[in-house]
């Protein structure tokens, strides 16, 4: 028995099967690339779901965490520590917004969103009592939790998880005219992915999101941006918003906030809307930790740079220009997306998407396939522009052979 099939079949014997794992065990990283237990090398196209978009081994990155480390990991919100007030400023700043509220990870900070839209209704905008209702998209993504897999619309994400929570309506994604037509007096929110990407990154239509925060503006409604997935750089702006010259009321950020290194998640808005928080009304033990706020510092750093934006935009043009010759040919049937961020629709003649990952992996490339016939293509942004050539290399031939 290989180490590699020792781990799989001891992972196997002694872990729940939520996930179905590539049949690859991954050992050390360092910038785009991983190597498994056997020392084989992988380009990795996935960035642990955009968690990673400053690679693997981010030398900065690690230093800020080792540097911690020494210091100060935890002290709990019971008492303030010296890294808190400076990481809420300085993302606060990077968002254009004015409070922040830390948890750790995506699913927990939805849950804040959610949490904060209904409060925010009830103390200020006045809904009566219990009727808060909150209006999301069908085939959205917002993480795992019971209430956030009650407005999923993947029967995989909810079955056998209700009953459900109540409060929420599901309207076409991209469809102006039916979320119009869904708000009414007791709508406090609106919650969006700008760019879905579990959905295999479906950019909505041109105008849609500007729609969305005309809409939520003149009807007295919160305008949520859940860019966990898109923000912080993926698609070649800070955030995916940006692309429109939409600012939402509140963004829910996550994944890259913690550059791989920890879990960092966050809610940020105004004073008006994060304000109606008091003591003991919300909270997590490790939300806003020492270790993650000096990690997410670093990122924030990172980001004012521009460095990963024009990285993201400048191969993503590429990235897009490449792939778009393969829509046509047989094997792909459609490719969407911004900056450094792919949904590649393939061909089910070509096989599952779960096949053209295995088939890609065999030659060295990490991608996963989301929702049947369609792979994700999400590298570190710091891959280099041969890694990403020579990546493509492996799809086209994959997709040939
Ligand atoms: N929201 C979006 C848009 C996501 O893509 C994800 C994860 O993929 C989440 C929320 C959930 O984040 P987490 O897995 O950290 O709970």
């Amino acid at each position: 028995m290989t180490t590699t099939e020792r781990c799989i079949a001891a992972a196997d014997a002694h872990s729940a099967h939520n996930y179905h794992p590539l049949p690859v065990v991954v050992a050390t990283a360092e910038g785009a690339w991983m190597t498994d237990v056997e020392g084989r090398r992988y380009l990795d196209l996935l960035a642990g779901y955009s968690a990673l978009n400053f690679g693997h081994g981010n030398r900065r990155l690690l230093n800020a965490a080792k540097d911690q480390l020494e210091r100060l990991t935890l002290t709990s919100r019971a008492f303030h520590h010296d890294r808190f007030a400076d990481f809420c400023t300085q993302l606060a700043d990077l968002c254009g917004m004015e409070l922040v509220l830390p948890m750790n990870t995506g699913a927990e900070a939805v849950e804040t969103a959610v949490k904060t839209a209904r409060k925010w209704g009830y103390k200020i905008k006045g809904v009566p009592d219990g009727r808060a209702k909150i209006i999301v998209a069908d085939n959205n993504f917002h993480g795992r939790t019971t209430t956030v897999i009650s407005f999923s619309t993947d029967p995989e994400a909810r079955a056998d998880f209700g009953p459900y929570t109540p409060g929420f309506e599901i309207v076409p994604y991209g469809d102006l005219a039916a979320l119009e037509a869904a708000i009414d007096d007791d709508t406090v929110a609106v919650l969006l992915e700008p760019i879905q990407g579990e959905a295999g990154v479906l950019v909505p239509p041109p105008g849609y999101l500007p729609g969305v925060q005309e809409l939520t503006r003149s009807r007295n409604v919160l305008f949520i941006a859940d860019e966990i997935q898109s923000g912080l750089g993926r698609t070649g702006r800070t955030f995916a918003c940006e692309h429109e010259g939409v600012v939402p009321d509140m963004y829910v950020l996550g994944k890259a906030l913690g550059g791989g290194v920890v879990p960092v998640s966050a809610v940020v808005s105004s004073r008006e809307v994060l304000g109606v928080f008091a003591p003991g009304e919300h909270g997590s033990t490790f939300g806003g930790n020492p270790l993650a706020c000096a990690v997410a510092l670093e990122v924030i750093a990172l980001l004012r740079t521009g460095e990963f934006q024009s990285r993201a935009t400048e191969l993503g043009r590429h990235l897009h220009d490449e792939l778009r010759l393969l829509v046509g040919g047989g094997a792909v049937d459609a490719v969407r997306g911004r900056g450094l961020w792919a949904g590649v629709d393939l061909n089910p003649s070509r096989g599952t998407g779960r096949e053209i990952a295995e088939r890609l992996m065999a030659r060295g490339v990490l991608v996963k396939d989301t929702h049947g016939a369609t792979i994700r293509i999400a590298p570190p942004l710091v891959i280099s522009k041969e890694d990403l050539d020579w990546g493509l290399e492996q799809l086209r031939g994959v997709l040939e052979g």
